[in-house]
């Protein structure tokens, strides 16, 4: 079921979105983790109304209200930590420099948090670097580096004078209510320069949907980019598209750009492209997202009256969307993360404590619920180590 709202696409500004996943009262900010159960009890709520543009195939929340997001990137480059992402990263920037010999160049990136995708770039192609980003916290070791330099702010045309060889923001675009004028000042501070590189990453829609990845939507995430809404937004406001990629595993979204004449700008990009399968997947996420939240809040009100002790495992952003969509605060009392630093924390919203994979061999869980399949195996295995016999359930 779906309805049509009143609010006009972002990217293309075709009006009336239609509105296909409605979720009430979810955190502002996943990700934030509470020292008291009564304050992430109650941390600040929104309400998720996702509405799908048929003429570009984008995706935004209608209700999103961004007076609410007053550090939207302060927690947001944690995925460093994983050697998987690390060779993920890596195989990128050496990507980018090959296809565009970025070599002794000199590269800007906004959103830059403490620089770990910029420091790679310099590195791997010898290139000189300006990070921009708020929440930056100044470290000896950059200071030293005469190829980086990082500033807390976002506008790097104040900062620098040259037009740089590369400009790119990873994980920015999808927290931008109002992506045209974002990426038309990025357009215009390029200028006359045809070779500007322009690169960004973000979460891929395509995929969220594919995989009927629900526990995915998050407040923080206003945008949700399909490689054709992507190209659209950039094709509108001067720039020509050398290339979008579907990234780690399908999970990212890139694309890599030219400036051209602002006269060459396509003003409506929806016209040539089939999205009929997208507008499929469309529906039947929002089948499924419905289906999956009341099939999860039967299971978890039998668990109740049965007396089970019910624990969810992992307390990322997905857990913390699990535990919120599903109003779990009486059904669950504890979340395992394998985090220190998230030990004895609370989840946002839904007032969960966080506590270590040890805690289990004293509470003997009698149900699991995992965010993560993929880590099934190996819990199971620590599980039995520990002398608990639970049964296990994947999200
Ligand atoms: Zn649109």
């Amino acid at each position: 079921m779906t309805t049509e709202s009143s609010f006009a696409c972002p990217v293309c500004n075709t009006p009336n979105m239609q509105v296909f996943v409605s979720i009430p009262q979810v955190p502002v900010h996943a990700n934030l983790l509470w020292s008291a159960r009564d304050d992430a009890l109650n941390a600040a709520k929104g309400d998720i109304e996702l509405g799908y543009c048929h003429h570009c195939g984008h995706m935004y929340n209608v209700a999103f209200d961004p007076a609410t997001m007053q550090y939207t990137q302060a927690y947001e480059n944690s995925l460093h930590f994983s050697p998987r992402f690390q060779a993920y990263a890596e195989a990128l920037a050496q990507g980018l420099i090959d296809r565009y010999d970025l070599r002794h160049k000199e590269i800007v990136e906004t959103g830059s948090g403490q620089g770990d995708f910029l420091r790679l770039l310099c590195d791997l192609g010898d290139n000189r670097g300006w990070g921009f980003d708020s929440a930056y916290v100044p470290s000896q070791a950059d200071m030293e580096d005469e190829r980086l330099t990082f500033v807390q702010g976002f506008d790097w045309w104040n900062s620098i004078e040259q037009v740089p060889d590369m400009f790119y923001t990873r994980h920015v675009l999808e927290h931008i209510e109002t992506p045209q004028p974002f990426v038309q000042v990025i357009r215009e501070k390029i200028g006359e320069r045809p070779d500007t590189l322009v690169f960004f990453e973000m979460p891929n829609m395509a995929y969220t949907l594919r995989a009927l990845a629900i526990w995915d939507i998050i407040y923080e995430h206003c945008s949700y980019y399909t490689a054709h809404s992507l190209a659209c937004l950039f094709e509108r406001t001067g720039f020509k598209v050398l290339r979008t990629d579907e990234t780690y595993a399908g999970q990212f979204l890139t694309i890599e750009a030219y400036p051209t004449a602002m006269e060459a700008a396509v003003s409506d990009c929806g016209t040539a492209v089939d999205l009929s399968l997208i507008s499929e997947q469309v529906d039947a996420f929002a089948v499924e997202f419905n289906q999956k939240v009341t099939e999860w809040q039967n299971r978890l009100t039998v668990w109740q009256r049965e007396g089970k002790k019910v624990v969810a495992w992992g307390a990322g952003s997905k857990g913390v969307s699990f535990l919120n969509i599903l109003k779990t605060q009486d059904q669950i009392e504890y979340i395992i993360d394998i985090n220190p630093r998230k030990e004895g924390k609370f989840v946002v919203g839904s007032g969960q404590q966080i506590v270590p994979p040890t805690f289990l061999a004293d509470y003997q869980p009698d149900i699991v619920i995992l965010m993560n399949p993929i880590y099934k195996d190996e819990i199971r295995g620590m599980m039995a180590e520990m002398g608990v016999t639970a049964e296990y359930f994947v999200a």
